[in-house]
């Protein structure tokens, strides 16, 4: 058992939670790392759009998202029948792909976001 103190609250968090709560932040981070890797590959010219711009199609972001998917579904068919292809290595691969996936869904949901906030009226840095 642990004990976090937050703003003046006690949370009590067990050391299954601490992991599970770690291993979720890993991932996050991962995914926010790839957003800001797909921003920078933008600024340098090797795509016009990314998915969280509204330049891009629905249709266009389906596709982004499909060809990153179908990139996982390879790693994954490269195993079947074949476990002792299941490296480190293959692993890593497919950690990648998965991650790309979440980046490009987070990507469209932060357009959508913005969206959403603008007919709400929301304040969006955008708006000050
Ligand atoms: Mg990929």
């Amino acid at each position: 058992m642990t004990v976090i103190i937050k703003d003046g609250d006690i949370l009590w968090r067990d050391e299954e939670q601490i992991a599970e709560i770690r291993r979720m932040a890993n991932a996050f981070g991962a995914v926010l790392q790839e957003r800001r890797r797909q921003e920078s590959l933008k600024a340098a010219g090797k795509f016009a759009y990314s998915c969280a711009d509204a330049e891009l199609s629905d249709l266009g972001f389906l596709a982004v998202l499909a060809e990153e998917f179908g990139e996982v579904a390879h790693e994954v068919n490269e195993l079947i029948g074949r476990p002792e292809k299941r490296t480190l290595e293959h692993i890593r691969r497919m950690h990648a792909e998965c991650i790309q996936v979440a980046a490009v869904a987070v990507a469209r949901a932060e357009l959508y976001q913005r969206e959403i906030d603008a007919a709400d009226g929301a304040f969006t840095p955008e708006s000050a």
